[in-house]
């Protein structure tokens, strides 16, 4: 799950960027609208959600919501406003946003409103099961054979790209890219350490692991449906 937040007050893209990433979000932040468009432009596939200010330098949040929408339709864009007289709202959601949220705003308000918007442009469920084992995205939770099972978030969100892949293999290098959003040469050996962990607390003692290891290339969990 990625998010673009394009912001110029430092202090507030970093506020939301820190939650996010403590959500398990993959964040990229610009403070410029010319830059903001570009990447919003670049990268329009991997966004599941765009977040807009409204005045920015270079190129405000209006122009930079026209200019996606004239080549995506789809990913959800959400203004962050302080301007929130009638008329610059509906402005706003004629540019082709889908929702706006005043500032100043409580960080769990901005993360249920990006969270009802990316369900509504989700093909795939919130749910995710093999093994015995669910992963619920809403409630943030694990079970074993209905047993709650406590992860850290890195656990978690490991485990969730196992299963939104479940029956291919995963590569180290895409398990870095998408779980650590690591886009450069690093050294993938963090991931057993994970992998370990996701084992010991969700594998049945005596038993194959859930998670194959496939020699040389990553891992995969079997899909059982
Ligand atoms: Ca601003």
């Amino acid at each position: 799950m990625r998010i673009l937040i394009v912001e110029d007050e430092t202090s507030i893209a970093n506020f939301i960027r820190d939650g996010l990433q403590e959500e398990g979000f993959a964040v990229d932040v610009s403070d410029n609208g010319k830059e903001g468009l570009q990447l919003a432009l670049d990268f329009v596939e991997e966004y599941d959600v765009i977040l807009l200010d409204w005045m920015l330098p270079g190129l405000n949040g209006i122009e930079i919501c026209r200019n996606i929408r004239k080549e995506n339709t789809v990913v959800p864009i959400i203004f962050l406003t302080a301007k929130d007289t009638v008329d610059d709202v509906i402005f706003g959601l004629e540019a082709g946003a889908n929702d706006y949220i005043r500032k100043p705003f409580s960080f769990e308000e901005l993360l249920a409103r990006i969270r009802v918007h990316m369900r509504k442009n989700e093909t795939q469920p919130f749910l995710f099961s093999a093994a015995g084992i669910e992963l619920d995205i809403d409630k943030h939770s694990v079970t074993k054979k209905g047993v709650p099972v406590e992860l850290t978030q890195k656990e978690f969100s490991l485990l969730e790209y196992f299963l939104r892949n479940k029956g291919k293999v995963c590569r180290r290098t895409g398990i870095i890219e998408k779980v650590w959003d690591i886009h450069f040469d690093y050294d993938t050996s963090v991931i057993d350490v994970y992998i370990n962990a996701l084992r010991k607390k969700l594998d049945e003692p005596g038993k194959p692991s859930i998670i194959t290891t496939v020699r040389g290339i990553g891992y995969k969990i079997e899909d059982d449906e």
